[in-house]
């Protein structure tokens, strides 16, 4: 499809970054230019409503939760093209008032996530977005934050999945990605 090849040729590849060893990809390019931008979500929007995940007419995703920091760069307008709320999930301590929270594993030691306890309600459709799955640790997390409130996660959606890491498998609902890297 010439819109994945388009969102793919703007990824860059950054080797050694935040650490030696790691080869970081980069989403902001993609940003930088209002076409590929626009095609990106586009691309999303049109997937979400293409009935794949279950939706209907009647049936619409009620929420898109965006995972901190680079999920908060695309769901919020997916949202709003879509007529859904949006929320966030934050690191631990960043979010005021009443806020449940989830604990996962990182590479050194533990790190939690937090939503605010009123944002999602029992029965509402969800889809996670955020920009890269890698471990699948920070998607579970938010998942059971999803689960926690009542709501139901229809699917979770990426711009790159590393699909040597099997994540997709730890989750409670379906992946989708636009780029499959190895
Ligand atoms: P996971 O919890 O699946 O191991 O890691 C995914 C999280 O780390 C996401 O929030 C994602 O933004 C970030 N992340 C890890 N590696 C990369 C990368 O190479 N590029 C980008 N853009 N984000 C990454």
């Amino acid at each position: 499809m010439a819109d994945v090849q388009l969102i793919k040729s703007r990824l860059t590849a950054h080797p050694d970054f935040p650490k030696k060893g790691i080869v970081f990809l980069d989403i902001f390019p993609i940003l930088r230019d209002p076409f590929v931008f626009e095609t990106l979500i586009t691309h999303f929007t049109q997937h979400i409503t293409s009935h794949t995940i279950g939706l209907t007419e009647t049936k619409k995703v009620d929420v898109i939760v965006g995972l901190d920091a680079r999920g908060f760069l695309l769901g919020p307008i997916i949202a709003l093209r879509l007529g859904a709320a949006f929320v966030p999930v934050r690191k631990a301590g960043k979010l005021p008032g009443q806020c449940i929270s989830a604990s996962y594993e990182k590479e050194y030691g533990m790190d939690s996530f937090e939503m605010q306890a009123d944002a999602i309600k029992p029965g509402q459709t969800v889809v996670i977005i955020d920009d890269l799955i890698a471990t699948g640790g920070s998607a579970k997390t938010a998942g059971e934050l999803v689960a926690k409130q009542g709501g139901k996660t229809l699917e979770y959606l990426f711009i790159i999945e590393l699909m040597f890491l099997k994540a997709a498998s730890k989750l409670d609902a379906p992946v989708y990605s636009i780029v499959q890297s190895d």
